[in-house]
This record gives C-alpha cells, structure tokens and sequence, in this order.
C-alpha cells in the first residue's frame, strides 16, 4: 500500500513505455503502474501519489451510489445501521440495535434519514470539537456542519469550524482525527512543522493511519446518501 492512495500499487517497468501511466485495476483491486526505463521506482511512486484525487474519482464512476432508501445498510459511526421504513413509527427517525427506523409518508423517508445524519453529525461534531478545544486550552471555535465537495473539513481564517455531515458514517477514530486537524487549524492556519506537531498532539492515535483510513473509506462515504 502506498501512503496516499487508497489501493495497492503495482509497479512494472517497461522498456516500450513513454511515460508514467496509471490504470485502476476492478477486478483485481490494485492500480497498476507503468514506468519507462529511464524513470526511477521512486520518482514513478511519487507521481503515483499525486493522483491520488484522480483514483479516487475514479472509484466513486466505478462503484454504485447508495441512496438513503429502506432496507439498505449504511456505515455508521464504525458500524453498519439498517434502514427501515414502518407505518406505525413516528416521522422523526430513532436508532435503537443498528436498526434505524422512520415512519411518514415513504417518498419522503430518504429525506427524513437525511436530515437527521446531519443533525447528528452536527451533534457528535460540535460535542467532539467541544471536548477537544476545552481539554487542550484552546479558544471554542464555532462549528456547523455541510456537505463540503471533496473535503473532510474547514476553517476559516475567523477559526470558524466547518465538517462534512458524511463524517458521522466513519469510525469515532476517524473522526476524531479530522477534528484534531480542524482544532489544530485554530493555532496554525497552514500545514506546516508547528501544525503537524500540534495535530499528533491532539490526536490519540497513529496520524498517518487514520488519514490513510479516511482515504481508504472515503470514498464509499461520499457515495451514501447519492443517487
Ligand atoms: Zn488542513
């Protein structure tokens, strides 16, 4: 596996090659690399890093979208939760042993399930950003909750806090490692040696794993709530 990219890397040289090419292999699950003679393993590994973005729109065109509808299952704060339509539920969603549960008028179920991940996202981040900021002596930031494009979180030069609601599908680990890179953002507005150190500092965990998590599931992520 290389740091950065989401699947393991096979490396071929091959004398005919006239550049670097990289080929996302389905059914295998590995990208293949081909590198001309004269390139060298480790330069052909760092371009192969930088297309990271690349690769990972290439697994959310491959892989199918996952709509919020009944009967599917979903990942969830480091499980998986059943969705569930009843007639005799209340419209406001309940999870009770994996099994999310909403009642109303159906066509409306993958919105009501849609609005209350966000609000528990919304939920769980403020409370986590909360308890990190107060334990670390840094100033309460503002934070809300979007659906950010590509990124995972934000913060803005006002130090105003801003996540993806699809962090509530990853595991708390996962998530706690966002919300030490946004909280270390409230001192160091770049990602330079002060930032790092601060991060790894906030972060209880192995940094580099948990953002390789998070690129790893990333995109099964985005693709929830899609279609
Ligand atoms: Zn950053």
């Amino acid at each position: 596996m290389l740091a950065g990219l989401a699947w393991p890397v096979e490396l071929r040289t091959h004398p005919r090659a006239r550049r670097l090419r990289l080929v996302l292999d389905e059914h295998r699950g590995l990208l293949r690399l081909t590198v001309p003679r004269r390139v060298t393993r480790s330069a052909a590994l760092d371009w192969a890093r930088r297309q990271s973005n690349w690769v990972e729109a290439q697994l959310a065109r491959i892989e199918p979208a996952e709509p919020l509808v009944a009967g599917a299952t979903i990942p969830f704060d480091g499980g998986e939760v059943l969705l569930c339509w009843n007639d005799a539920a209340p419209r406001t969603p309940r999870l009770f042993d994996a099994v999310l549960t909403c009642g109303g008028p159906p066509e409306r179920f993958s919105d009501r399930i849609a609005g209350w991940l966000r609000d528990e996202a919304r939920r769980r981040l403020v409370e986590e950003t909360r308890a990190l900021t107060a334990s670390s002596g840094i100033s309460d930031a503002p934070v809300s909750v979007g659906d950010a494009g590509t990124r995972w979180g934000s913060c803005s030069a006002s130090g105003a806090i801003r996540y993806n609601w699809r962090l509530i599908l990853a595991p708390p680990a996962v998530r706690a490692y966002v919300v030490a890179h946004e909280v270390a953002h409230r001192v160091h507005m770049n990602h330079g040696a002060g930032f790092h150190a601060l991060q790894a500092e906030l972060y209880d965990g192995d940094v580099g794993e948990a953002r390789l998590a998070l690129r790893r599931i990333g995109p099964r992520l985005k693709r929830v709530g899609r279609g």
